[in-house]
């Protein structure tokens, strides 16, 4: 979606992807910064340990502890989270009035730590249903004494979420159940789905995860994780080259990407 973007706008420039061990993580990033290029992203396993080579966060991302957006500012590296600013943009894009909405975000993992940051300053109420409940303890107490913000938290067992989708407007699913790898199905049914729920899964490479066709079925609005994946790159685009994303663009070669990753797993 960046080089579709790039030759939209004919800018003279490329992006690749490169895998990185952990263990050379420091010495890679310190390779991107002397050669001088502008930006890079960092996706799993890296999101967190980036933060020790860069020299620059930004106050999100400081909030969240985790990066996947750098920027090379004259040799310093200041760090983002567009993973945050894009998941809020999909939602906005899509219909969901943030500020009077009550939200129920699955999962406490890294996505799910950046949209419960992201939305903590917008928005009316934000309840977090997690697996391993101490983990949503501790998101908890970081939110409450980092942004000033009360959430609710419980395990993640069907009648607890059956339970909070009563008073839940919008539905985010930030687990990794339904990515390739994880084929797990969250503990939901579809007499559990309200018609007017939105319920947005972030879980992309999927044509459909098992909550979207729930989701859809019942008659609910759904968005889907291609729309966060866009949002955080057009995001990390304008960091980048202080220039508009062309979203249509970038949508289009990401829609193609996946449908032609699609076709060959098939
Ligand atoms: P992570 O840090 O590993 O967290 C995984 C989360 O999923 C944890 O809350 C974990 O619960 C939960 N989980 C995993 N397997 C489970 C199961 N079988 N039953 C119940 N809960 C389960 O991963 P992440 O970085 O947050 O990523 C989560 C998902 O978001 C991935 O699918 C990733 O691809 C997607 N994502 C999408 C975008 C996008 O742009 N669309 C961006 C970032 C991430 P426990 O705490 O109990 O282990």
């Amino acid at each position: 979606m960046h080089n579709a973007a790039f030759r939209e706008l004919g800018i003279d420039s490329v992006y690749v992807p490169f895998r990185v061990p952990s263990r050379y993580l420091g010495s890679a990033v310190l390779g991107l910064r002397s050669q001088g290029v502008s930006g890079f992203n960092v996706t799993v396993p890296h999101k967190i340990e980036i933060l020790k080579c860069l020299q620059r966060l930004d106050p999100l991302a400081q909030h969240i502890g985790a990066v996947n957006t750098v920027q090379n500012v004259n040799g310093k590296l200041v760090g983002y989270n567009t993973d945050a600013t894009g998941a809020v943009e999909a939602l906005r894009q899509n219909g969901a009035s943030l500020g009077s909405s009550a939200f129920t975000i699955l999962g406490a993992g890294g996505a799910a730590r950046a949209i419960v940051f992201a939305l903590a300053r917008i928005s009316r109420r934000i309840v977090v249903l997690n697996r391993t409940l101490e983990r949503a303890q501790r998101l908890k107490q970081e939110v409450k004494r980092k942004a000033h913000r009360n959430i609710e938290i419980d395990q993640l067992t069907r009648k607890r979420l059956a339970k909070a989708l009563l008073t839940t407007d919008v539905l985010v699913n930030a687990t990794s159940i339904g990515m390739g790898g994880n084929p797990g199905c969250l503990p939901i049914e579809k007499t559990d789905l309200k018609r007017d729920l939105i319920v947005f899964d972030i879980v992309y490479g999927e044509r459909e995860t098992d909550l979207s066709r729930k989701a859809r079925q019942v008659g609910c609005r759904t968005i889907n994780g291609i729309e966060m994946l866009l949002h955080q790159g057009a995001e990390a685009f304008k960091i980048w080259t202080r220039r508009r994303a062309p979203i249509d663009s970038m949508r289009d070669a990401l829609l193609a990407a996946m449908e032609a990753r699609n076709d060959a797993r098939c």
